[in-house]
């Protein structure tokens, strides 16, 4: 059985910066939990951040791609630079996905880490821009397809068995 690896908080896990989860309601994500098919992970836990944490977006409006590539920093409200936690959550998540044979991941969409398609601005004013985060970053690198969790479709779609 092919193995799916999934944010955290998209589970039920309380491991998001504000102490609380983004549980999802998808009958497809239901049906995967029940077969044991789910890989959880929150990068940002595993990278050495507490729960709760201060929010953090990566600067400039860039994605996790330039973080990746050393040319942007993500950024808590006050400047405090967590950069080195969300590298070092996003190698451990793509470990955990290799070793698990993962080719697909449903990340949790415009989150920082696990961001598919959109992520703040870094302004910390709501806005978003397309982009990815920095783990979704990685994974793509790799060679991992990654859908945010409206998409669970079209993942599902994917799955070879
Ligand atoms: Fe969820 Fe990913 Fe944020 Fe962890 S880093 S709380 S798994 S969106």
């Amino acid at each position: 059985m092919e193995r799916i690896l999934v944010s955290a908080c998209l589970m039920g896990r309380r491991v998001r910066y504000d102490g609380g989860a983004k549980t999802s309601d998808d009958a497809v994500f239901a049906a995967w939990r029940a077969e044991g098919r789910l890989v959880p992970f929150c990068p940002e836990v595993e990278g050495g951040l507490p729960v709760p944490r201060p929010p953090a977006e990566i600067e400039g409006g860039a994605g996790g791609a330039a973080v990746l590539a050393g040319a942007a920093r993500v950024l808590t409200p006050d400047g405090h630079d967590v950069t080195a936690h969300f590298l070092e959550g996003a190698r451990q998540c793509l470990a955990v996905a290799r070793s698990f044979g993962v080719r697909i991941a449903v990340l949790k969409e415009g989150s920082p880490s696990c961001g598919v398609l959109r992520v703040y601005d870094g302004t910390f004013r709501g806005r978003k821009l397309p982009g990815e985060g920095v783990t979704a970053a990685l994974l793509v690198a790799n060679g991992i397809e990654v859908f945010g969790e409206d998409r669970i479709a079209e993942a599902a779609a994917r799955l070879s068995g």
